[in-house]
């Protein structure tokens, strides 16, 4: 039975790694940095080394094709893929896995000229992890940018996406038309690790995802007064950080004892205004965060705590302004494709479950255009988004030919 290699794919995971790699292990890549764009041109060089034809559209989504040399509407395609931009301080396999196992999968398979209908195609889909906007390439492709507030774009550190892409020479004002013509894709499966602890606890070495949570980001600021740290009166104070401090711990509770049992919420941004120990702060600002896989949960809990926000800054006497930075629908993935996975799996011996994924992926925008899913493997301990994020080889492999014959499957 047709098999990837593992030491071909080991050494382009090895080898993208170089990309941003941190001096203690794990990358900072960021889409359109400098490494993230060094990182375009190595992939774009492996890609054309297996024998793929290759391009970029104007979202920055990168492309390596089999029996195509572009997209067109007569000859709808299989796709892979995931994405090699990473988080800060993040690990070699969110996203670089199935990119690279895609690739290895494509020239496996152009190498034994196994027959396929479909012609295949492997993407890495660009600014995946959000800094500029979250599955940014796989929304434009998918047609669902907003080209309106495309100028309005930017890092939570206030660079532009405009700028950020005319670094890395792309016209952002352009990414809309990365939009792929209707019917180009028949179907989109995507290898990742887990990113959970839910497989390795388990034993169970493929995951087959049914759900992909929704995200709802929002920025709730706390505008108080500020005042001389030492010379106000405790009780006379009006202090946004306090405010803001409250709201965190009241949302936790909230979400924990009124969400679905699997709703998470995070605040992984918190500013003070004016940021120095001898003022009270007069404006504290947040990123709020909440996922789970039930919309109608997500949209409840928003309510709720909108309310909550509100309720917190009468009590501490300041005001509070709520602003939706960004919110995705949670997105079922395709029977048709979660059944190729477990057929896949019963082939070749491999036991499977069925799990939704607590994580976001350009697999949930894939959704809405075709036939996608996802194929999970075990993360080492669960860990994720930090440097230490890693997968057995065995694992990595195991999943990877599960990724391989699920497409060929697929493009019968
Ligand atoms: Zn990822």
């Amino acid at each position: 039975m047709l098999s990837i290699s593992l030491p071909r794919l080991t050494s382009r995971i090895n080898g993208l790694a170089r990309f941003g790699a941190l001096a203690g292990g794990g990358v900072t890549r960021p889409c359109w940095s400098p490494p993230h764009e060094e990182a375009r041109a190595w992939l774009l060089g492996e890609m054309r080394a297996a024998g793929l034809a290759t391009w970029v559209d104007t979202a920055g989504n990168i492309f390596g094709a089999t029996g195509i040399r572009a997209f067109g509407r007569d000859t709808p395609v299989v796709l892979t893929g995931s994405h090699i931009d990473t988080v800060p301080e993040g690990g070699i396999l969110d996203g670089a896995l199935g990119v690279l196992a895609g690739l290895e999968c494509l020239q496996a398979i152009s190498e034994a000229s196994a027959p396929h209908a479909r012609p295949l195609v492997v993407a890495a889909w660009s600014d995946e992890e959000g800094r500029y906007g979250s599955l940014f390439g796989s929304r434009a492709f998918c047609g669902l940018l907003d080209g309106a507030r495309i100028d309005e774009m930017m890092a939570v550190d206030g660079v532009r996406l405009v700028d950020a892409m005319a670094r890395a020479d792309f016209d952002a004002r352009r990414a809309p038309e990365a939009r792929a013509p209707a019917g180009t894709v028949t179907a989109y499966v995507e290898l990742h690790i887990e990113q959970g602890a839910r497989l390795e606890e388990a034993g169970v070495p493929i995951g087959v995802v049914e759900t992909i949570v929704g995200v709802r980001r929002s920025r709730v600021l706390f505008v108080g007064q500020a005042d001389h740290a030492g010379t106000t009166p405790m009780d006379r104070r009006r202090d946004a950080f306090l405010a803001a401090a409250d709201y965190a711990l009241r949302v936790r509770e909230h979400v924990v004892t009124r969400g679905s049992g699997v709703s998470v919420t995070n605040f992984g941004v918190v500013r003070v205004h004016p940021g120095v120990s001898n003022i009270v702060p007069g404006n504290a600002e947040l990123v709020h965060e909440m996922r789970d896989p039930d919309p109608a949960v997500l949209e409840r809990l928003a309510k709720e705590c909108a309310a909550l926000a509100h309720e917190v800054a009468g009590v501490h006497r300041v005001g509070a302004e709520i602003r939706l930075m960004s919110a995705t629908t949670p997105a079922p993935c395709s029977p048709r494709v979660q059944s190729a996975i477990e057929s896949v799996c019963a082939t070749l011996g491999l036991p499977c479950r069925r799990l939704y994924s607590a994580a976001g992926h350009d697999a949930q925008n894939l959704a809405r255009i075709t036939d996608a899913g996802m194929i999970f493997i075990p993360s080492q301990g669960g860990r994720s988004h930090r440097v230490d994020e890693m997968s057995d080889w065995e694992a990595i492999e195991r999943g990877s030919n599960a990724l391989l014959h699920t497409l060929l499957a697929l493009a019968a």
